[in-house]
């Protein structure tokens, strides 16, 4: 068991209104706070004196929605981001690049291409993602609604001119009726069976890759949302389990299992809160829309560039006999639904069948706009909204097209939710949105302000301490771990977010870039900025 500990040298954002300038920590947890004398005789005598430089100390963050492994995977293959690429030329030069340097035989994976930010202002072609050797190579869209495959990779999975689009999804074509490359949605399901699976060793190691990530943003607490790609082995939850089993988890997480998976769980005995303080199984993840990207998120109006309004991508009555399968034995669904018809639908079925004898209420993953109906299912329901404030901070511009100002002006309702009593909880979807930093995603809750300075329903906007609780405490309840997380009291977790100085005086550009500068696990300096001597 770790040592004993004092943090001291911070300014702890703790309950009340009496100044706490040091915790004593033992067993992970928080036994006295007060000043440096005071906790002196709640540990041992032996304890550790940590100086946390002067910051000040709020309880650990928890991004909510983030695909940890997908996120460890997408460094570990061609990164195709566009802060890595910013053409199709440099995508195919990458790739020749990795065809020299990998074993014959392997697969080409990459991740990140934007076909709207390559200077062609579209994907790659099979063609040009041939290789002389005849390798397979398989990239992804930085949303995962898009995936691009050369003409081994389609040979591989059988997919020519003669094969149908799948229901949910589209094998994107040229004049003649030949695949260009690109499948769409639910026609990247059709490479699965063909991509070799990732190994154990390597799941672990994008789990490293990610803990690194998010620590370093000043997260403690992470809910993996299940995986990004269509298999549905469980893998994810399984190495998550082996690195627990060994102590090996440096921060602290959550995973969904896909719904697929619900009777395999079920006949295993693995039940929601299955596990230890760092790491927990959690809710069962389905799809039911696409994103507006592609404009494929199931709309009540159509878009504002052209006649379609989405489509709900899963038949309702399955959707409601997976929630009703789930809910009866005590599973939190959380179900993806961006667009305003998917949400209103899903509140409906959601509020229908909660979870039996449950600590944990359901929850909508992106939850982008909610009509006054959905509001009152929420509200009917308890059920938790999971907003990613980062989407309208970096892809306002890309939005606009999409939805048009008064929609966009009306994503991500905070101040509604909250005053109907909802309790959102901030996430980052990384890698959807390549930055997790949280600063930037509370001064956009607070000020409604893009990256640009451009502020969209201003009417939204939520308190400091309102976008502190969608990090902090509302979160932990979320996870069914109030008593245990999300604040700063005596035997709660030693978890902490330090930042350099008070955030809360800032103006919102200034917040935006105020970046963590240590974050603290179970009383360790799990990780330190460089910028602290
Ligand atoms: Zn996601």
């Amino acid at each position: 068991m770790a040592p004993d500990r004092i943090l001291t040298n911070a300014s702890f954002v703790a309950d009340g209104d009496r100044p706490i300038r040091a915790v004593a920590v033992s067993g992970q947890r928080i036994r006295g706070l007060g000043d440096l004398d005071e906790v002196k005789d709640t540990v041992a005598a032996t304890a550790e004196v940590v100086d946390l430089g002067g910051g000040v100390a709020f309880p650990g963050f928890a991004d909510s929605h983030v695909h940890a492994v997908n996120y460890g995977r997408s460094r570990m293959g061609v990164p195709c981001w566009p802060s890595d690429v910013s053409s199709v030329g440099d995508i195919t030069g990458r790739v020749a690049d990795a065809d020299r340097t990998l074993p014959a035989g392997r697969w080409i994976k990459g991740r990140g291409y934007d076909p709207a930010r390559l200077a062609e202002g579209r994907a790659p072609t099979a063609s040009e993602l041939d290789l002389p050797g005849g390798r397979c190579v398989v990239l992804d869209s930085f949303d995962f609604h898009r995936r691009v495959a050369n003409h081994a990779a389609l040979a591989a999975a059988g997919i020519g001119a003669g094969t149908p689009d799948p229901p949910d999804g589209e094998i994107v074509r040229d004049e003649h009726g030949d695949p260009t490359g690109e499948l769409l949605d639910g026609a990247r399901a059709l490479m699965d069976p063909v991509v070799p699976p990732w190994s154990e060793e390597e799941d672990e190691q994008a789990i490293e890759i990610a803990t690194d990530y998010f620590l370093s943003h000043g997260f403690a607490y992470v809910t993996n949302a299940a995986p990004l790609t269509m298999s549905h082995r469980g893998e994810e939850v399984a190495a998550f389990l082996r690195m627990s089993e060994r102590r090996a988890l440096r921060l602290r997480f959550t995973s969904m299992i896909r719904a697929e998976l619900l009777d395999a769980a079920g006949d295993l005995g693995l039940r929601p809160g299955v596990g230890g303080p760092n790491f927990r199984v959690g809710g069962a993840k389905v799809f039911s829309d696409g994103a507006f990207g592609p404009r494929t998120a199931a709309m009540l109006e159509p878009y504002s560039d052209s006649g379609t309004s989405g489509t709900m991508h899963i038949d309702l009555g399955e959707l409601e006999e997976t929630i009703r399968k789930g809910a009866r034995i005590g599973w939190q669904m959380s179900i993806h639904a961006i667009g305003d018809a998917a949400v209103e639908t899903v509140a409906g079925l959601l509020a229908a069948h909660p979870p039996a004898g449950g600590t944990r209420s359901h929850r909508i993953e992106h939850c982008c706009l909610t009509s006054a109906d959905a509001v009152r299912f929420m509200r009917q329901g308890g059920i938790i909204p999971v907003p990613q404030l980062s989407f309208m901070r970096f892809r306002a511009p890309a939005f606009l097209a999409a939805l048009g100002e008064e929609r966009l002006a009306a994503m991500y309702p905070l101040r509604t939710w909250i005053d109907a009593g909802l309790k959102p909880v901030h996430s980052s979807d990384t890698p959807v949105i390549p930055d997790a930093a949280p600063m930037a995603a509370m001064a956009t809750a607070t000020a409604r302000v893009d990256a640009s300075g451009r502020v969209w329903g201003a009417g939204e906007g939520v308190g400091f301490d309102e976008a502190l609780a969608t990090m902090t405490a509302w979160p932990a309840e979320a996870d069914g771990q109030s008593g245990d997380r999300g604040r700063i009291a005596t035997g709660y977790l030693a978890d902490f977010t330090v930042l350099p100085s008070d955030p809360r005086p800032l103006p919102p550009d200034e917040m935006a870039e105020t970046a963590p500068v240590m974050t603290i696990v179970g009383g360790d300096v799990a990780w330190r900025s460089e910028s602290l001597s």
